[in-house]
């Protein structure tokens, strides 16, 4: 247990954490960041982003959180490389336990916990995870490269998943259970475009075929009936579900998990003193630069709290 008592603790290192630490920092409330296992959150995971305002120049996601973690770390921000295991919001004085057995003590918290990505739910996908099966393409993609792969969604995270396949794989399927998408129209025409996608539409996943070690293929259930292709790989790109958990029994989470806000101010939780920002707290726009926003309001609220 560490004596000290903090102003402000931040839960996460995705474009929420950072932009809340930054501001938290400006207000001279010398946060402490706990990082989680996903250092820099899910925007890491992606080879280029092209909506970043100001950065035309399309940066990976891994450079454009390492400097946003940098800015942090440069205005003051204690960050720790940890993860938080249980929180206790009941008394004023709030207590957050992290992996390593640290007790921290705060009087207000941001949680920017993001979101975790979705699995099918098949037990042939379960068999395969990490060694064939991935939700990660710019993670695992290199270890497909001049084969064939099959990218499993209709959302921007599927296209831009199965766009970045496609420059290193032989071929890329791209498996979607209806024959209108989500993600946005100018990755649509990039992806119905390019010589190396088919796309498999109206079709769902019903197992991962393999020898249990490696995979062969996918049986899809389409609407002529059952087909087999042949794949080395899939890449599930469903979505994400927030990383609440922790949270369950201690704040009001809306049915998907979401934690819910606007108990006052915009990121006020259920309990007074804990904010939230970004994905963990938002189940319609979540993107980058709304969870930096996020993140933004939440050190803001927090201040103005500590102010009463
Ligand atoms: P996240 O980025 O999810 O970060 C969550 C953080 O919380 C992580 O650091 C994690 O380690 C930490 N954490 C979780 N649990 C704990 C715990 N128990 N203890 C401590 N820390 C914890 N958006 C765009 O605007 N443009 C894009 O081009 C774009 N491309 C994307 C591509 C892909 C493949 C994906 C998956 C998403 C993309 N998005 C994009 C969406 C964007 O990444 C998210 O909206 C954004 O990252 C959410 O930020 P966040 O800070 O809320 O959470
Ligand atoms: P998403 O937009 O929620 O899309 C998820 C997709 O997966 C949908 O097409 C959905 O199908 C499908 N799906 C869900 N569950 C399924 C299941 N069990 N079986 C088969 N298919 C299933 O999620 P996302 O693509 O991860 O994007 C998340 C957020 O990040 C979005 O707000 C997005 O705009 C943002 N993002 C932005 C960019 C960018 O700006 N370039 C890139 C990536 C992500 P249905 O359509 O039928 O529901």
């Amino acid at each position: 247990m560490t004596d000290t008592i903090l102003n402000t603790l931040i839960i996460g290192s995705g474009p929420a954490g950072y932009t809340a630490a930054i501001y938290a920092c400006r207000a001279q409330l010398e946060p402490v960041l706990i990082t989680g296992s996903e250092v820099g959150g899910q925007l890491t995971t992606t080879p280029e982003i092209e909506n970043w305002p100001s950065r035309k120049d399309n940066p990976d996601g891994f450079s454009l959180m390492f400097e946003m973690g940098e800015h942090a770390k440069a205005l003051g921000t204690k960050i720790v490389n940890d993860e938080v295991v249980k929180v206790n919001f009941k008394d004023k004085i709030k207590e957050i336990t992290t992996k390593t057995g640290t007790v921290y003590k705060t009087k207000t918290v941001i949680i920017c916990t993001g979101a975790k990505a979705k699995y099918l739910g098949l037990e042939s996908e379960s068999i395969y995870k990490g060694h064939g099966v991935s939700a990660c393409a710019t993670c695992d993609g290199f270890f497909f490269r001049n084969k064939t792969v099959a990218v499993v969604g209709g959302g921007s995270a599927a296209f831009v998943e199965a766009l970045y396949l496609a420059n290193l794989c032989q071929k890329v399927y791209l498996i979607h259970r209806r024959d209108s998408f989500r993600a946005e129209k100018v990755l649509v025409e990039k992806l119905k475009n390019h010589p190396k996608v088919e796309m498999v539409l109206n079709a769902t996943v019903k197992e991962v075929l393999g020898d249990g070690n490696v995979v062969s293929g996918l049986k899809l259930n389409t609407q002529d009936g059952d087909k087999e292709i042949a794949v080395n790989g899939m890449f599930v790109a469903i979505g994400h579900e927030p990383a609440t958990a922790i949270f369950k029994d201690e704040l009001e989470l809306l049915n998907d998990g979401t934690i819910k806000i606007g108990f006052g101010t915009a990121t006020s939780t259920s309990v007074k003193g804990v904010f939230a920002a970004g994905d963990c707290a938002d189940n319609v726009y979540r993107q980058a630069i709304t969870s930096a926003g996020m993140g933004c309001s939440a050190a803001l609220d927090a201040e103005r709290y500590l102010m009463d």
